[in-house]
């Protein structure tokens, strides 16, 4: 049986985080997250909420459905977590853009 390994967290700078930056469910896109070892596309999955907001439902559904496919594959190892430095639940975050985003296939699909 193949077991996936542990990879230690990548070494990287520490981006200049404001105490009153911390907590706020906003990604900055910097993408330390990444790479996610399961293949979520984590960060166009994160911004599929402003996408769809910005464009048509309809567009960031086709736009980004490959990204938010990949939410599916998430396992919550927590690997993203621990590397984003604005501390975003990123597991949750994704998954709640994928529940608009599925929302907007069924759109889509009547349409
Ligand atoms: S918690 Fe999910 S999205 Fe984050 S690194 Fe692990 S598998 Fe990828
Ligand atoms: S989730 Fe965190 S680490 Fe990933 S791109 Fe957004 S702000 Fe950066």
């Amino acid at each position: 049986m193949h077991h996936r390994q542990c990879v230690p967290l990548l070494s990287r700078p520490t981006p200049g985080v404001l105490p009153s930056e911390r907590g706020k469910q906003f990604c900055r896109r910097c993408e330390y997250c990444q790479p996610c070892l399961n293949g979520v596309m984590i960060t166009p999955a994160m911004g599929y909420k402003i996408v769809a907001s910005r464009m048509s439902p309809v567009v960031a559904a086709e736009f980004l459905r490959e990204a938010m496919e990949s939410v599916k594959l998430c396992e919550d190892c927590n690997t993203c977590i621990e590397r984003c430095p604005y501390e975003l639940p990123i597991p949750e975050m994704p998954r709640a853009n994928y529940d608009i985003y599925e929302r907007h296939v069924a759109e889509l699909g009547k349409s």
